[in-house]
């Protein structure tokens, strides 16, 4: 139903190239969608991006969906979730993410989807989370439950009026905490983002939830760009 919604607020031309889109078309007309750079990487044990979590953090499994050019096509699209307040290309590119993972072989019945956190204020105003739009696509193809009430980013306000109820922080860099008595215990943590490169968000994300009993995790990025 959402995207039946979305369908008729938004523009009916390809993102990428502007030709009109035909019925079954959505966001990008078919030529352009094949022009997508995947990786395929949620396919391949020991991929670049798995490599990224050696010697850091344990992870189950790791991927990025697709490469992420410069000037690519690819681009563009982040750059109009991000800045342009489409969430609805953020939920197409979320519902791939969600067919590659079904074919993956990487999701339990105990898979939970966990969207990095934005800082607040930056939510605000753009007025969406743009990694929980992602995996809300990636739930609804999944089945997955989305969770994002156990992870957080920290704040300064944070820092000061919750200060008692904020776990004891486990990261490098000290930005994210977790509430850690919501149900992920024995779970499969799918941590989803947009952009990965040195995946040092990633792991002081997969720090903050360490302390969960029995908890895997995994990492999911839209884009990978290596530095
Ligand atoms: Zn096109």
């Amino acid at each position: 139903m959402l995207s039946a919604l979305l369908h008729l607020f938004y523009p009916h031309s390809c993102e990428s190239c502007g030709r009109d889109l035909s019925r079954n078309e959505e966001i990008l007309c078919l030529r352009c969608y094949h022009r997508l750079p995947v990786t395929r990487y949620h396919l391949v044990p020991n991929n670049p991006v798995e490599k990224l979590f050696w010697g850091r953090v344990p992870v189950q499994h790791a991927s990025a969906a697709y490469y992420f050019g410069k000037h690519s096509h690819l681009q563009h699209l982040i750059h109009s979730f991000k800045y342009l307040g489409r969430k609805d290309i953020a939920f197409f590119l979320g519902r791939q993410m969600g067919n590659m993972l079904m074919e993956s072989g990487w999701l339990t019945d105990a898979t939970s989807i966990v969207p990095v956190p934005l800082f607040k204020s930056r939510e605000k105003k753009r007025g969406y989370n743009q990694a929980a739009v992602l995996a809300s696509g990636i739930s609804e193809v999944t089945g997955c439950r989305l969770r994002q009430d156990v992870l957080f980013r920290k704040t300064f306000t944070d820092t000061q009026t919750h200060k008692g109820r904020i776990d004891r922080w486990q990261n490098v860099s000290e930005v994210f905490y977790s509430r850690k008595n919501e149900g992920l215990e024995g779970e499969h943590v799918l941590l989803v983002d947009d952009v990965l490169t040195t995946g040092a968000t990633m792991e002081a994300c997969a720090n903050s939830l360490a302390g969960i009993k029995d908890l895997k995790i995994s990492v999911f990025g839209l884009a990978y760009t290596s530095v």
